[in-house]
This record gives structure tokens, C-alpha cells and sequence, in this order.
């Protein structure tokens, strides 16, 4: 009998999984390339994370996203892990290779830069410090982002101080840990302020501190994007500042692992931001 070709599967795996914009990002692209491949939420518990690996590229899935709670755990269970993942700390994007092997890797920080580059041409970021609001694991990846693409100095603020100490002691000596009770203090003289924390999300508690000190001149993100325009971001451009919300970093993230598994770059435009608002 002929072997027909294999119908590429991929998803994305977390618990829970209900709100995630994941599968409408993909389907959108799916259809538009008229691809013949699925792309599927999958709520998997913890314990159950292992059995799934393994079970899933023997069943036709060529790779998968990771959300939380699994970005950490699955760095433990793949064969190769990319340094920028490993720098992380956590993975969002498997790739099965053929060869049975699974490749971890962390495109948080490429997808955070490309929204800026998208979204705001003119942006420097070797024109001076970056202030960071949290220390989550968004946060990791945005900071090695910043680093990467030449921000000279990086101040982090957390609510949890040892989480941001921690990513002094990662990320070394360009990054500068203030308290959060003085937060305000580390937007004089920023040309980058990012949001990282989960304050302003819906349903989630308010972003509070004091924008007083924010220049109008800073390039100001929020990787919250629901609500799209942020309470944070609302401010800042009250203030006169640019600022670029967090759902281009969302699409942007995506488009790698889409290239790998389904063999087509994917366009982030309009069409796709509006494919994802609508679901
Ligand atoms: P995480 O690891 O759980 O970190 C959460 C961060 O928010 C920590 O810094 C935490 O501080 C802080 N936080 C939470 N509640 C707080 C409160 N009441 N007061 C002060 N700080 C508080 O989560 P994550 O993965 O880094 O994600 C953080 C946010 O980024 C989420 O809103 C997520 O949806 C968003 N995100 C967006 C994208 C995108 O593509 N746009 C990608 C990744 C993440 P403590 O350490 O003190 O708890």
C-alpha cells in the first residue's frame, strides 16, 4: 500500500488551557497558507507530562507550545535544549525531531523584540537603561532580550526581591535590583520600561506605582494583553511617552515555532492580530 503523507499535528500544552489564544494564532495561519495541519489545546496535567512526550510525535505531532505550569519541567524531559532556553530557564516551543529527539527552546525574548521593532522602528535600545517591573519567568526572557540587543544597563524591580536578585546572579552585572517599595525611583533617566508582572491584567489586581518620574521620551511595553491598553500603558502615553502593547509579542513568539513545524514563515500583520482578538 502507498504511505500518504502524514497530516502535521501540533498544540499547545498546559493546565488549565481554556483561555489561551494559541489555537485561533494558529489556525488563523493554518488557513491562510492553506496548510493541511491541525493545531490543538491540550489540558495536561503535571503527572501526566512525561506519558505525553512521549506518546505524542509516534501519533504525527511535529512539535508543540508549552504554557504554564510545564515551561520549567519540560526543559528536564527534552534531549536538547537551546542556550537561550537554558539561560531561562524554560522552554515555550518544542520542535519532535525526526530523528525521535525533542528540542527545547525559548522564543519569549525574540517575540518581545520583534514587537518593539514592528511596532516602534525608531527605538534604541543601546540609548540608555531599561527599567523592568517583576522578576517572573516572562521576565527572564525579557531581560536576556534586552542584553542581547545592547540595553547598557537593566533595573528590575519585584514585589518578591530575591526573584530579581536571582536574575542579578543570572544575568550579572548590567542588571541593577531596586526595591519595589521605591519602584518609581528606577524611571528617571529610562529609555525602556516594560511591564512584565501580571498587575492590570483582567481580573488580576491594578499597577500602582507612581509614574511621576517616566520620560517622554521612553519607549513604554506592557506583556499584558488583555486588556489591550493597559491601565500602565494608558498612563504612559498620557505622559507623552510611545508604548507598544503586549499582544505583538504574543504573535510574535508563535512564528517560529509555526516555520518549524509546518515549514512556512508566518506573517504578523493586522489580519493576524485581529484573527486573535476575535476568538
Ligand atoms: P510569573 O512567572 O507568575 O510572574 C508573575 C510576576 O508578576 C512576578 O514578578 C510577580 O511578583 C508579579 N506579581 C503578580 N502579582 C503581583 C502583585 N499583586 N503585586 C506585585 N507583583 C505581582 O508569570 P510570567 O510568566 O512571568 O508572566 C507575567 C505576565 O506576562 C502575565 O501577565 C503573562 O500573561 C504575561 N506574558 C505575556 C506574554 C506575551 O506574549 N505578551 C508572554 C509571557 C507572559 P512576585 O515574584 O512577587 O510574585
Amino acid at each position: 500500500m502507498m504511505d500518504l503523507p502524514r497530516i502535521p499535528l501540533a498544540g499547545v500544552i498546559g493546565h488549565p488551557i481554556a483561555h489561551s489564544r494559541s489555537p485561533a494564532l494558529h489556525g488563523h495561519w493554518l488557513r491562510r497558507y492553506g496548510i493541511r495541519g491541525h493545531y490543538v489545546p491540550m489540558d495536561v496535567a503535571p503527572a501526566d507530562l512525561k506519558e505525553t512526550l512521549n506518546l505524542l510525535p509516534r501519533i504525527g505531532f511535529v512539535g508543540l507550545n508549552v504554557t504554564i505550569p510545564h515551561k520549567e519541567a519540560v526543559l528536564q524531559l527534552a534531549d536538547v535544549v537551546s542556550d537561550r532556553a537554558a539561560l531561562i530557564g524554560a522552554a515555550n516551543t518544542l520542535i519532535f525531531r525526526k530523528d525521535g529527539r525533542i528540542h527545547a527552546d525559548n522564543t519569549d525574548g525574540a517575540g518581545f523584540i520583534a514587537n518593539l521593532r514592528q511596532n516602534a522602528p525608531d527605538w534604541n535600545p543601546a540609548a540608555g537603561p531599561a527599567a523592568v517591573f517583576g522578576a517572573g519567568g516572562a521576565a527572564r526572557a525579557v531581560v536576556a532580550a534586552l542584553i542581547e540587543v545592547g540595553v547598557p544597563e537593566i533595573r528590575i524591580t519585584n514585589r518578591t526581591r530575591p526573584r530579581a536578585e536571582a536574575l542579578r546572579a543570572d544575568f550579572g552585572a548590567k542588571v541593577v535590583v531596586e526595591d519595589w517599595v521605591q519602584a518609581a525611583n528606577m524611571l528617571e533617566g529610562a529609555s525602556t520600561v516594560v511591564n512584565t508582572t501580571s498587575l492590570g491584567m483582567a481580573g488580576k489586581a491594578d499597577f500602582r506605582v507612581p509614574l511621576d518620574g517616566l520620560e517622554p521620551a521612553a519607549l513604554v511595553t506592557d506583556l499584558v494583553y488583555n486588556p489591550l491598553q493597559t491601565d500602565f500603558l494608558q498612563a504612559a502615553a498620557d505622559r507623552g511617552c510611545r508604548t507598544v502593547d503586549g499582544l505583538g509579542m504574543l504573535l510574535h513568539q508563535a512564528a517560529p515555532g509555526f516555520e518549524r513545524w509546518f515549514g512556512q514563515r508566518p506573517e504578523v500583520d493586522e489580519a493576524t492580530r485581529l484573527a486573535v482578538l476575535g476568538a
